[in-house]
């Protein structure tokens, strides 16, 4: 018996949506959701990233914020989960190897439907060891944006940066938020609102631990005007 992609029933499905979290928002839950029910996954496994190897010499919040207002952001919905299998690792976290590991610790006849940016699909070719990393994933799950054309051919000129991708790749529209995390994170600062663009208890998590500076630019930018 096949389901919707034509896996065997035995085989549990899994999608992975990799990210720094920094803080989650709506754009990462919708897509997260959208992409599990549509292609029937079991369940929707987030991965926060420790060290982001895309992100050198940036700083990040502390990973135990970061873990926090994810638990908080899927609390409501039993099919999404937590891997802190990056942050447990020390030192750059390659995509390559956290795959390895998930596949190690849920069982060969796992089969792993990863999501991938529209935008990091273009960077894919240039990350450690892509060949090990496609070798290890049933799917590469693009999302797109609305009203997205494809260029005709954009496809054949990414698999001759990497063979074997186009065979992998899967790409489906999802509502699309105009939300990113550095733009929220710069709303806190300057004291802008964060509210419908990530769960009220995320929201409440980051003023009550105070993150992102929250007022300083405000306060800064006040001072300023004042003197
Ligand atoms: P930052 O602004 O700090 O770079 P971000 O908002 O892009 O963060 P990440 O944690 O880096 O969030 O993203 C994790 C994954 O979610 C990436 O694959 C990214 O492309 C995707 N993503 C982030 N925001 C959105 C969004 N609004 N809509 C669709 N995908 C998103």
């Amino acid at each position: 018996m096949q389901n919707y992609y034509g896996s065997q029933r035995d085989v549990q499905r899994f999608g992975l949506l990799g990210g720094t979290f920094d803080p989650i928002h709506y754009g990462h839950l919708v897509i997260a959701e959208e992409v599990r029910t549509v292609l029937e996954l079991a369940e929707m496994v987030f991965v926060p990233a420790g060290q982001p190897p895309h992100k050198p010499g940036k700083t990040i919040t502390e990973a135990r914020y970061r873990l926090a207002m994810l638990e908080l952001a899927i609390a409501s919905n039993s099919h999404f989960s937590i891997s802190t299998v990056e942050i447990e690792r020390p030192g750059l976290s390659y995509t390559v190897d956290t795959l390895r590991l998930l596949h190690e610790q849920w069982g060969e006849k796992t089969e792993i439907y990863f999501i991938i940016g529209w935008d990091s699909l273009e960077e894919l070719p240039t990350w450690y060891n892509p060949e090990g990393m496609l070798e290890q994933v049933t799917h590469l799950v693009a999302v797109h944006r609305p009203g997205y054309i494809e260029v005709p051919g954009y496809r054949d000129q990414l698999e001759e940066r990497l063979p074997g991708l186009k065979q992998r790749l899967l790409t489906m529209p999802a509502p699309q938020l105009e939300i990113s995390a550095t733009d929220l994170r710069q709303r806190v600062a300057e004291g802008r609102p964060i509210k419908y663009q990530t769960p009220e208890a995320v929201e409440q998590y980051i003023i009550e631990h105070r993150l992102y500076g929250q007022g300083e630019k405000a306060t800064q930018q006040h001072d300023t005007h004042a003197s």
